[in-house]
């Protein structure tokens, strides 16, 4: 079965408000194994709705309805949908009743106006709503042959979220086959979108009952593999093995297949074999810090470190040489190897991370007055017998020379933890 929704109002074809509902509304189906093929937004306007009714009952099995089913002359969607679906409404007596009932509740009288929310398409069932005054409601039905679930929301999420928990999942998951989810999601860093791909794909295109999605975030890839069977186990089977298999294809650069984050697992490993670390960040500003003590405990394993943005900060706090500096230059491999030995030393941690680098926008003129280009970064990793170090040059502006930066010192400290 496929579902379209249709939200209306005139405010979400504005800039100022979205349609958050279908969000809602599809994760929610997605989780019963009902795919979404269709939603469309549409104004307050009796035709267009009902031309997107009839659309949508012509080529999707459960089509629900978000919004307009309010007391004003712009609320139209139950005379919208009784039109596509040649019904007629009429006022059913116990919704009008339930109406009264709730606005005597408040001390109100009921305005005439409200009386049309009691409008029921021809053998729909009412959907008691609990926080609002419109009633939702289901039809089962058919349309030129076809079986047909149409069911209508108030728009307010938070009536139209528990109506359809409440009411209308219950009712949907009689009409489906028992289905259970398992996911998994392999997370990798620093590798492009298209290599990620070209190497994961021939594997999870062999497994047709797994659904992959590919997600891009900044400086990370994230593989979703999801599966739906009979029973969980049999769900969980699939994911599993497509996993293992796309994991084994990517070797070490997948860093988390249990959704721990980068930080997560380079805490994990240093606390594994009984590590501490101090960092001495110039570029990050912190960055790599702020992630790593984002994660409860992490003080069990990174003593803490330096913003070393200066260069006399950088002799100061970790001992690098004045003379170090002069000749090669703040970003340089020499004086980044030189932070990460120096916190080591200052700080009696077993690791010491350092890292320096141009953000940009422009090129930096070095303190040995040589031109340094935006993006270069320097990372050294510091363990008291050998200090080794990586030079890379990333594309785009502060934030992401920024962001990336922080991320290439965790997971070189990842691969090196391994
Ligand atoms: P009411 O009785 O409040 O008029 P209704 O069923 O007629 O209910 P609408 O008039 O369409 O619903 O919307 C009422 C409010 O609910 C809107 O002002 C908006 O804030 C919110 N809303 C409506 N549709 C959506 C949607 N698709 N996504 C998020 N919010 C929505
Ligand atoms: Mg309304």
């Amino acid at each position: 079965m496929i579902a379209e929704i249709i939200a209306a109002g005139s405010e979400m074809l504005t800039p100022h408000r979205q349609d958050t509902n279908s969000l809602y509304l599809t994760e929610r189906l997605n989780a019963l194994g009902v795919a979404v093929a269709f939603k469309t937004i549409v104004g307050d306007n009796l035709q267009h709705l009902t031309d997107a009714a009839r659309i949508a009952l012509h080529r999707a099995d459960i089509v629900i309805f978000s919004g307009g089913l309010g007391p004003t002359e712009d609320d139209l969607t139950r005379e919208a949908a009784a039109a596509a679906l040649g019904l007629g409404l009429h006022r059913d007596a116990d919704a009008l009743t339930a109406m009264y009932k709730r606005f005597a509740a408040r001390r109100m009288t009921m305005p005439p106006n409200n009386a049309k929310q009691a409008d029921l398409l021809a053998g729909a069932v009412v959907l008691e709503n609990k926080n609002g005054s419109a009633p939702g409601q289901w039809l089962d039905t058919t349309v030129n042959g076809h079986r047909k679930i149409v069911i209508l929301l108030p728009g307010p999420p938070k009536e139209l979220m528990p109506l359809f928990v409440e009411a209308c999942e219950p009712l949907l998951a009689r009409e489906l086959p028992e289905r259970h989810f398992a996911k998994r999601i392999l997370r990798i860093a620093l590798m492009p979108e298209s290599k990620v791909d070209s190497l994961a794909a021939p594997i999870y295109k062999k497994f047709a009952d797994v659904e992959t999605t590919i997600l891009a975030h900044s400086s990370e890839i994230q593989l979703h593999f999801l599966c739906a069977k009979p029973t969980l186990a049999e769900a969980h089977a699939r994911v599993d093995a497509v996993a293992a298999k796309v994991e084994d294809a990517l070797d070490e650069a997948v860093f988390s297949n249990n959704g721990q984050t980068l930080e997560e697992v380079v805490l994990l490993r240093l606390e594994m074999r009984g590590l501490t670390l101090a960092t001495a960040e110039s570029i990050t500003g912190g960055l790599i810090s702020q992630r790593l003590t984002s994660i409860a405990g992490s003080s069990r394993t990174f003593l803490g470190g330096a913003i070393v943005y200066s260069p006399w900060l950088k002799t100061k706090f970790a001992d690098v040489p004045e003379a170090l500096i002069r000749k090669h230059g703040t970003v340089s491999e020499a004086v980044t190897k030189a932070l990460a030995e120096g916190i080591r030393k200052q700080t009696g941690a077993s690791i010491g991370l350092a890292i320096t680098g141009v953000a940009g926008p422009g090129d930096l003129t070095d303190t040995n007055g040589k031109e340094k280009p935006a993006g270069g970064v320097y990372i050294a990793i510091a363990d008291g017998r050998s200090t080794e170090s990586t030079h890379k040059k990333f594309a785009g502006d502060r934030e992401r020379v920024r962001t990336f930066a922080a991320q290439q010192a965790l997971d070189l400290l990842r691969h090196k933890l391994i």
